[in-house]
């Protein structure tokens, strides 16, 4: 019998290195005056660790970039896109395969022939670019997820899934005939990065094959999720991640990706499919807006890179050490007393900073007053989610966000545990400090996605 060891390493070595900005304490003051207390504002060179997000901001392997000088740039018909096309559709089943330059064209081209006005879109939680694309075509995206999902203090397996009772009663009221999909986000990244039961997926599955409604999946961090299920659910132990993965795409007739999430690559995304009207639709927006379906938007190297970036992130050493990474910074936050929402995600943890600075109210933004105050602290850059975020005015009085979070996203095989315990560090001294932070105040924003944008300083003492 093998000796299995307890520790789970960083399982690469490094062979391209890029410095991180370091600044003094007096100099990110400056700069965080300059940037209005938006992080947004702030030059990448003078972040020290940058967790806004994991969003194309990876690390490429050695194949990645050996596959980069393969590519093919042929305008049509590139060697390149008959490999990535192979590579999704070994992964996905999936007949049809079209590229697209990031996750957002997929949605804006599937919902553009798919939806409008007078048709709903049902899901365990729309991303926002994929409700704001659902909205832009007129129709309207309603998020069915399971009731303790919102409860950020009790941690659980799959706080991902979706009602399925709710789902049932909602088809019966709406009428199948308006739903043009419903979309499962795997895992769910507006509520935490929390995954999917394959129980629940096959679920829901049943339920839209009785009602004949098209399952889309929304897979940007698929491989997270099945290694979630292999972790956590009963059976699938000894199953492979990525069989757990074809599982998953059996259970749906289509999906959406954001590759720059689990394709491990800085830009791409797909779409595909099983139906040939809606590919045939498809195609044509494609052609419209993004390029000829045999690049869509890419350079044939991009492709080259996704391809083997889909093959890569199923490595069980690889996903294991994800996983970990992300619940060790979890871990860390915990021991400290710092409230983060339970438990830690695929691809990130969330501080509850309503609980955290409960002496800043909502209008004060404590999301935000801590993410500068990590900023100004020690250079980490971080992102709020919540009141600045998705706080409104109505008539003239401030309405707030149901939570007040701060993300921090780890970028994928970017960073190593002495990053990660540098920032626990940093914390351990901002909790002992809490209560001295000061709130914000709002001076200019635009009325949407103010949160890129907006200006603020801070409260008077
Ligand atoms: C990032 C993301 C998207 C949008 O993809 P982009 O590549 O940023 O356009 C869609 N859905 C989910 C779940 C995401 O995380």
């Amino acid at each position: 019998m093998e000796k299995s060891w307890k520790t789970i390493i960083e399982p690469f070595r490094i062979k391209t290195v890029e410095p991180l900005g370091f600044t003094t304490e007096a100099e990110r003051e400056a700069i965080l005056r300059e940037a209005c207390y938006n992080v947004f504002a702030i030059p990448a060179d003078k972040v020290l660790i940058d967790f806004l997000t994991d969003s194309g901001t990876g690390a490429m392997s050695a194949e990645q970039w050996a596959a980069i000088m393969r590519g093919d740039e042929s305008y049509a018909g590139a060697r390149s896109f008959f490999v990535f096309e192979k590579a999704v559709r070994a992964l996905t089943g999936y007949r049809y395969i079209l590229p697209v330059h990031q996750g957002r064209a997929a949605e804006r081209i599937l919902m553009g022939v798919t939806c409008g006005p007078g048709k709903t879109v049902l899901s365990n939680s729309h991303f926002d670019t994929t409700r704001a694309n659902v909205e832009a075509s007129g129709a309207a995206a309603l998020d069915l997820p399971v009731p303790e999902a919102l409860d950020f203090d009790v941690s659980g397996l799959f706080k991902g899934d979706m009602d399925v009772r709710a789902l049932e009663s909602k088809v019966r009221e709406i009428g199948p005939e308006h739903i043009p999909m419903v979309i499962m986000t795997l895992t769910n990244n507006s509520l935490g990065g929390q995954p999917v039961s394959m129980r629940n997926l096959r679920e829901v599955s049943q339920v839209c094959r009785n009602y004949r409604i098209p399952l889309i999946l929304d897979v940007a961090r698929f491989a997270e999720n099945a290694f979630f299920i292999k972790l956590r659910e009963p059976g699938y132990a000894s199953r492979s991640a990525a069989d757990i993965a074809r599982e998953i795409f059996s259970h749906a007739q289509g999906c959406m990706m954001s590759a720059k999430k689990d394709a491990l690559v800085n830009i791409g995304g797909f779409l595909a499919l099983n139906d040939p009207e809606w590919v045939a639709r498809c195609r044509e927006a494609l052609i419209l807006t993004e390029g000829f379906p045999t690049y869509g938007g890419l350079a044939g190297r991009d492709l080259e890179a996704m391809a083997q970036g889909l093959v890569e992130v199923l490595d069980e050493q690889y996903l294991a050490y994800r996983l970990r990474s992300v619940e060790y910074l979890g871990d860390g936050l915990r021991r400290l007393g710092v409230p983060i929402v339970e438990p830690p995600g695929g691809h990130a943890v969330y501080i509850n900073a309503k609980k955290f600075l409960p002496h800043i109210p909502p209008s004060g933004y404590p999301g935000q007053a801590l993410v500068c105050e990590l900023y100004r602290a020690a250079g980490i850059r971080s992102v709020e989610i919540g009141s600045l975020m998705f706080g409104r005015r109505q008539d003239g009085a401030f309405v707030p966000a149901p939570m007040e979070l701060v993300r921090l996203a780890i970028p994928r095989r970017v960073y190593t545990q002495s990053h990660i315990d540098f920032v626990i560090e940093v914390f351990a001294d901002i909790a002992r400090r809490a209560p001295t932070l000061r709130a914000l105040r709002l001076l200019e924003s635009p009325s949407r996605l103010a949160h890129f944008t907006a200006k603020l300083m801070p409260e008077p003492v």
